[in-house]
C-alpha cells in the first residue's frame, strides 16, 4: 500500500503533474494546493528540522492550513503518524486531497478549533503550531504533552512573538529569528525584497 513506501515518487506530482517529489523536507510550496496559507518552504525546511521526526512518532499539527507540515513529517518516514487540526473546512479539506496526492493516506485531520479539538487525540511526541498561538492555546498544548515530547512554535505577529518570548523566558528551549529576503526585480536591476520575520521557538517539556 502507499503507506509502506517510504518514498513515493512514482504517485507524487506536484501542482503541473510534471516534477518528481525530492526526498529532503522544505519540499518546494507547489507540491501542496494551497490558499497562500502555507509555510513557505524554507521555514518549512527549518520547521521539520526542529521538529525532527522519528520512526513511530506522532504529530500535532496545529493550524495545518496546507497540511504541508504534516505531510512532510509523515514523508520523513513510513512509520511516523500525524494529525492535522485545522478550524477552517475548506482548508481542512484540502489538507485530505494533498495527503492523498502525496501518498500519505495516514494523515488524520480533525476539522475543529484548537485547543478545544485536541481533546481525546492519541498523545504526541511533537506538537507544532502554526496558527491560533495564544495563551490559553500554549497553556492546553503544554499540560497536555507528555514529558520529554517536542514542542515548535512558529510566529509571525508581534502579538504571537511576545508570548513566545515569555514562553521561552518560563521554560527554555531556543528561541530563533528567522529573517528572509528573496531577489526581486527593482526596475531594470534586482534588489532584497525580505520576508516578514518568523520567530521560532523550540523546546523540549
Ligand atoms: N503550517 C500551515 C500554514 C498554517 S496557516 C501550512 O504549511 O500549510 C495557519 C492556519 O491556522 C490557518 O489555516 C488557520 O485557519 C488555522 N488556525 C488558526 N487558528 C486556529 C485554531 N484555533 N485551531 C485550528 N486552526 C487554526
Amino acid at each position: 500500500t502507499l503507506t509502506e513506501i517510504a518514498h513515493p515518487v512514482s504517485v507524487a506530482l506536484d501542482a503541473k503533474g510534471t516534477d518528481a517529489l525530492p526526498q529532503a523536507s522544505g519540499r518546494p510550496d507547489q507540491f501542496f494546493d494551497n490558499d497562500g496559507q502555507i509555510t513557505k518552504r524554507p521555514i518549512r525546511a527549518l520547521t521539520l528540522s526542529a521538529l525532527a521526526p522519528l520512526p513511530g512518532e506522532h504529530l500535532w499539527d496545529i493550524g495545518g492550513g496546507s497540511g504541508s507540515i504534516a505531510i512532510e513529517w509523515l514523508l520523513a518516514h513510513p512509520r511516523t503518524e500525524a494529525t492535522s487540526v485545522e478550524i477552517n473546512p475548506e482548508r481542512a479539506a484540502r489538507i485530505r486531497t494533498n495527503a492523498a496526492n502525496l501518498g500519505v493516506d495516514r494523515l488524520t485531520v480533525v476539522t475543529g478549533a484548537a485547543p478545544e479539538a485536541l481533546e481525546g487525540l492519541a498523545q504526541p511526541d511533537a506538537v507544532f503550531i502554526g496558527g491560533g498561538v495564544s495563551e490559553g492555546m500554549l497553556q492546553t498544548v503544554w499540560q497536555n504533552m507528555p514529558q520529554g515530547a517536542r514542542l515548535v512554535a512558529n510566529a509571525v505577529t508581534l502579538e504571537a512573538e511576545v508570548l513566545l518570548a515569555n514562553w521561552h523566558s518560563a521554560h527554555g528551549g531556543e528561541l530563533l529569528r528567522i529573517e528572509l529576503a528573496h531577489a526581486n526585480p527593482l526596475g531594470r536591476k534586482r534588489g532584497w525584497k525580505s520576508s516578514y520575520p518568523i520567530v521560532q521557538w523550540s523546546v523540549i517539556k
